[in-house]
């Protein structure tokens, strides 16, 4: 099963992901956790993603079709695409990759949901840069304020939840990645709308509904 997961960023994707790749057995393939972990190794591509990272900017298509369609490759064709395609550029050369070895999107997954309520979410986010694991200062607190409960230590707010980021993220988004539903829609992919200003878990369930039925 290939699925896209498409929504703006603070919608919850992250986390609807990890449920549907335990649920039906599929690789996570978020291409932001692939570039902070290139970041943190200090590759050439981490280096070069750097600072349209922390500008709430898109790094350039090139070197992430490159870095997405390995990672797909290595995944073996059951995979959630976490924030890739991001542009109508990245979902034509996705959907190039894929057709070139007779494969195709199973289903997109859209979450939908307010800029008002995703830029409140990701202001708020909290997150250990040892372990990875995210937190926010009103919904998701931490045992103990500012610090991961796992004992790694001091949480940090990333550079890219910062709210100029956030706000430059988000216009990012309409201006750019909103188009990639509308290629789907053209080329008559399956598309399942979701209400994502709700409960995690009834999120979960209408995702699970929706999928267990392709
Ligand atoms: P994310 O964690 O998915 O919000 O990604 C963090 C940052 O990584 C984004 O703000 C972009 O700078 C970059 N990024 C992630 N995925 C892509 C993509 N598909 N195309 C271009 N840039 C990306």
């Amino acid at each position: 099963m290939r699925v896209v997961l498409l929504g703006p960023p603070g919608a919850g994707k992250g986390t609807q992901c990890k449920r549907i790749i335990e649920k039906f057995k599929l690789v996570h393939l978020s291409s932001g956790d692939i570039l902070r972990a290139e970041r943190a190794a200090g590759s050439e591509l981490g280096s070069q993603a750097k600072e349209y990272m922390d500008s709430g900017k898109l790094v350039p298509d090139g070197l992430i079709i490159k870095m997405m369609v390995g990672a797909m490759k290595r995944a073996g064709g059951k995979y959630v695409l976490d924030g890739f395609p991001r542009t109508v550029v990245q979902a034509q050369e996705l959907n190039t990759a894929l057709a070139a070895e007779g494969e195709k999107i199973d289903a997109i997954v859209n979450l939908q949901i307010d800029d008002s309520v995703v830029a409140g979410r990701m202001t708020g986010r909290r997150s250990c840069p040892v372990c990875g694991a995210v937190y926010h200062v009103d919904n998701l607190k931490p045992k103990i304020v500012n610090k991961c409960d796992k004992g790694c230590g001091e949480l940090v707010q990333r550079k890219d939840d910062q709210p100029d980021v956030v706000l430059s993220r988000l216009s990012t988004y309409h201006a750019q990645t909103a188009p990639v539903l509308e290629y789907y829609k053209n080329a008559g992919c399956k598309i399942f709308d979701i209400n994502a200003d709700n409960e995690i878990d009834s999120i979960t369930a209408s995702i699970f509904k929706n999928l267990c039925n392709i």
